[in-house]
């Protein structure tokens, strides 16, 4: 069974057929540095399989999501945010054209830092 979508971006990165910047990889989710970062810290965690966004998500997918929610403040402290809770991260999930989704396969922003941010 094909678990990518042959024009999309992330499944490209995933097959390494696109360059990023990796940080974390096992067998069912990939994590690379935003190419155009919001903060001094910030990746995307994606699941390898395409899913366009959260809106997708089935009952069968609690575990892979629970899996990249408690992964996320692990790679959070290896990318160098600061401890909770003077430092911490900001996590989100653009969903759909009003969430300001740009990129259809699902992926979980983890952003932080030092402020002042680029944006956010
Ligand atoms: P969103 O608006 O939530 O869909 O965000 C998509 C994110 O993907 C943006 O923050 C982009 O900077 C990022 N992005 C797009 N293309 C790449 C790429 N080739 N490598 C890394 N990040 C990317
Ligand atoms: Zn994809």
């Amino acid at each position: 069974m094909n678990h990518f979508d042959a024009d999309c971006i992330f499944c490209k990165i995933v097959k390494g057929e696109i360059p990023s910047n990796k940080v974390y990889e096992d067998d069912d989710i990939y994590v690379f540095h935003d190419i155009s970062p919001w903060a001094p810290v910030h990746f995307l965690m994606i699941p390898k399989r395409h899913i366009a966004s959260m809106a997708q998500l089935e009952e069968s997918d609690t575990s892979l999501m629970g899996k990249i929610m408690t992964l996320a403040p692990k790679l959070a402290m290896e990318e160098g945010c600061r401890p909770y809770p003077e430092g911490g991260f900001r996590v989100i999930v653009n969903t759909g054209d009003d969430g300001g989704q740009e990129v259809h396969h699902l992926h979980v922003h983890v952003m932080g830092g030092p402020r002042p941010w680029a944006k956010g």
